[in-house]
């Protein structure tokens, strides 16, 4: 269990990471409001482990990104069924298989997820 959400959080953290890596390009000097980020339901993202890493990384860059507020949208995830080709809507990213047959054969339609749709400056 330790390990589990060690790990979660180092997933986390390398996320913040590349986000702040997208918008400080973009920020040029300016400071960072809001991030707005997609979030696809595959990436297996705990919000509060999310909002956490960010306030982590935002404090070790510079003066920009001081208190920049994270907005999170999470996306669906849709699967298709290679025995029985049923599409299914996956809202739970833990469990990934077949809604009418259960099988966990399944091809990711989208679910993965990971952008910057939009930021703020002031
Ligand atoms: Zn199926």
């Amino acid at each position: 269990m330790y390990l589990a959400r060690q790990h979660g959080v180092v997933h986390e953290l390398s996320l913040c990471q590349a986000i702040a890596g997208v918008v400080k390009p973009h920020a040029a000097g300016r400071h960072v409001d809001v991030v707005r980020v997609q979030v696809g339901a595959l990436r297996q993202v705990v919000p509060e482990s999310l909002e956490f890493c960010w306030s982590l990384v935002c404090e070790h860059l510079d003066d920009s990104m001081t208190d920049t507020q994270l907005e999170l949208e999470f996306l669906p995830a849709e699967v298709a069924c290679r025995p029985c080709g049923e599409r299914s809507v996956i809202d739970s990213r833990w469990s990934v298989c077949c809604a009418k047959c259960e099988s966990v054969d399944v091809e990711v339609l989208r679910g993965n997820e990971f952008l910057v749709t939009s930021i703020e400056v002031s």
